[in-house]
Parts: structure tokens; C-alpha cells; sequence
């Protein structure tokens, strides 16, 4: 066994990365996922260096001394700043390594996940970023087909298959058949638009203002979209902006889901407008089999129904939904020769 280890450990371990507004994950070709951490990176602004990646930077957000800033690089769905992308994706590339310097000829192979919306000059920046953190070769594959290949719809074939990807930046709605893309919304709202939206309703309604995380986690406990069975109330700490002094709320359900209907409807109209450019024998596959939720905005709850009701068509929430690009991306890159001749994607 340790023979094998060895051997193991002369070559790079091909790798594919969903690299998202709000979440990276890495999935190991013969392994799966080994790696899921928030896309943040903390940089020392006096030295330049990166402090920290992932889920210990985030930890920092909201609580670093001047000298240190938690970055999101990836912002609304696209690389914000190029250069933090880079480090980011450098440590997750290294991350997934056998722990020994990597030669070049054991450089592994790269599949990057993008946003459908990115323009060239981003696709070649993700390429470029994988390529000098190691990449042998560097292949990106965009995410509403990851998402698909995740869900085990049948992209490469002459069948319409629709997905909607709720992620933390961006929703992407994309209707697609033999291996491409053919209609699509992508909007840049998605889950950090409800936090933004809750934090603000509750600066408004209480005077009260409320971290992003806490924003965040209020909209796991108490969100939905459309009425539950049991509204719910739940106890909230922030800072009183009259006197500066911390102080505790209670909020309902209610009252987040009406915080949070703004970007809500705005999911809800990128689906319809999806469907609305849809091609009338692909849409007929479409109310047959009706559309995946993924991103982890699909765990929203009773989006699934909102949407059902919304457009008349069935509709399902993928298995694992913040899993479903990182794993259908994984599966792109196990079987590559099969998708490329097939796919589209570079
Ligand atoms: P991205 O692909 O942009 O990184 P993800 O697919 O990882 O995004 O989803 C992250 C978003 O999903 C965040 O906005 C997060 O708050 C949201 N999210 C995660 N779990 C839930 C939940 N239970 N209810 C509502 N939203 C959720
Ligand atoms: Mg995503």
C-alpha cells in the first residue's frame, strides 16, 4: 500500500473546483468531494500577503484589525479582484495535492466551474489563475450544465433539461439540450441580495443593526418563500443605533419573507422569463419533466413550491443542492473525453 502511495505521490491529482460567490468546493477525480469552504480570503493590506483562505477567513469578516480584509473575490458572479482569485485558487489546487512538491510533469488537469455569464476576458483570467497555481491544463465548464450533469439530467441529449441555480451572487436559469446552452436568465441576485434585504429591513423596522452572517443564518431559520404551515419567531442580537448599546429582537417568518420578496421575485421572474423564450418542443419536455433546483439557495424553503405554483410545472430541488456543480463538474471531469465531444465548453 505504501508502494501505491508513493506512486501516488509523483503525479497531480486532477481536479475540478466550483468556484462560487459564496462557497468553493473541490472534488478530487477517484475521491469526490474533499474540500468545501466559504470563497473568502483574508489579506494583510501592509505586507500584501494572504493571511488566511476559506473558512478561517471567513471567521474573520467583521472582526479584523485595520492592517487585515476578508475578501470575497468573487463577487455577483464574476472575479472581482483577479489577483486574491488566483491565490484562492492556488490554495485549493494545493490543497487537493499529495503532499510533495509538484514536478512539472505531474501537474494535474483543472476543471474550473463558471458562471455562464462570464465574458472571455474572465474565462482566460480563471484559466490563467488555474495555470499558474499548477495546472497542466486548465478546462472550464459553464455551471448551469455542471449543475445538470450534477442533477444526472441527460445534457448531452436531444432533450430539453431545465435547471435554476440559486447561488450566493447569482441565480442562473438555463434550459439546455445535446450538450448546450439554449435559453438562459442569468440575474445577479441570489442569496446575499435576501441578506442584504433582511439587514436592511431590520435597520429600518427596529433601528437595529445586524452583522451579514447573523442576516444570513436568520434567513436559514426563519426564510421562505412562500407561507409555511408554522410561522416561527426567533430571537435576533445586534447593535441599537440610538444608544450604541447591543439589544435583542424577536422577528417571524413573516416578516422575513416579506424582507426577502424583492430578490424572490426576481427568481421567480428569470425562471418565467426562461420559460417564456423556451422553444415549444423543448418546453413540452419541460412541463413533462419538469425543472432541478440547485445552489444552495434551492434549500430556501418552500421555493420549490413558489415556483410550482408560479409556472405550473413540476418542480424538484436536487439531492445535495450546494453539492450539485461541485459533484456534476467532478463527474465532467472523470468522463471528459465523453462530454467534450459533446459539450460546448473550452
Ligand atoms: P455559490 O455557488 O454562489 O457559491 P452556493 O450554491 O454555495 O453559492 O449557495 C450559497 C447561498 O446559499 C448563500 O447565499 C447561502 O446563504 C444560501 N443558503 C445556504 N443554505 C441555505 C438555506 N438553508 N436556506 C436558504 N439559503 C441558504
Ligand atoms: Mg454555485
Amino acid at each position: 500500500m505504501a508502494r501505491v502511495g508513493a506512486i501516488e505521490g509523483l503525479f497531480g491529482r486532477d481536479v475540478a473546483i466550483d468556484l462560487g460567490t459564496a462557497n468553493t468546493l473541490v472534488f478530487v477525480k477517484g475521491r469526490g468531494i474533499v474540500a468545501s469552504e466559504p470563497s473568502v480570503v483574508a489579506i494583510n493590506i501592509k505586507t500584501d500577503k494572504v493571511v488566511a483562505v476559506g473558512a478561517t477567513a471567513k471567521s474573520m469578516i467583521g472582526r479584523t484589525p485595520g492592517n487585515i480584509v476578508a475578501v470575497q473575490p468573487m463577487r455577483d458572479g464574476v472575479i472581482a479582484d483577479f489577483e486574491v482569485t488566483q491565490s484562492m485558487l492556488s490554495y485549493f489546487i494545493r490543497k487537493a495535492q499529495p503532499r510533495r512538491r509538484l514536478l512539472p510533469r505531474s501537474r494535474p488537469r483543472v476543471v474550473v466551474c463558471v458562471p455562464s455569464g462570464v465574458t472571455d476576458v474572465e474565462l482566460r483570467a480563471v484559466k490563467e489563475a488555474a495555470e499558474s497555481a499548477g495546472a497542466r491544463q486548465a478546462l472550464t465548464i459553464e455551471e448551469p450544465v455542471a449543475a445538470a450533469i450534477g442533477a444526472e439530467l441527460p445534457v448531452t441529449e436531444a432533450q430539453g433539461s431545465m435547471v435554476v441555480d440559486v447561488g450566493g451572487g447569482t441565480t442562473e436559469v438555463a434550459l439546455i439540450s445535446m450538450g448546450g446552452i439554449v435559453a438562459n436568465s442569468s440575474i445577479r441576485t441570489a442569496g446575499n441580495h435576501m441578506d442584504a434585504a433582511i439587514s436592511s429591513h431590520i435597520q429600518r423596522h427596529y433601528k437595529v443593526a445586524i452583522g451579514t452572517q447573523t442576516a444570513e443564518q436568520l434567513k436559514m431559520e426563519l426564510g421562505s418563500a412562500f407561507p409555511l404551515a408554522e410561522e416561527d419567531s426567533a430571537e435576533v442580537r445586534g447593535r441599537d443605533l440610538l444608544t450604541g448599546l447591543p439589544k435583542t429582537i424577536v422577528v417571524t417568518s413573516e416578516e422575513i419573507r416579506g424582507a426577502i420578496s424583492a430578490p424572490v421575485d426576481a427568481i421567480v421572474a428569470a425562471v418565467r422569463d426562461t420559460l417564456n423564450r423556451t422553444p415549444p418542443e423543448l418546453a413540452s419536455d419541460v412541463m413533462d419533466r419538469g425543472m432541478v433546483l440547485a445552489g444552495g439557495g434551492a434549500l430556501l424553503r418552500l421555493l420549490d413550491e413558489r415556483l410550482r405554483r408560479e409556472t405550473g410545472i413540476p418542480v424538484h430541488v436536487a439531492d445535495d443542492p450546494l453539492m450539485c456543480v461541485a459533484v456534476g463538474s467532478g463527474r465532467f471531469l472523470e468522463e471528459i473525453d465523453q462530454y467534450r465531444s459533446a459539450l460546448s465548453s473550452g
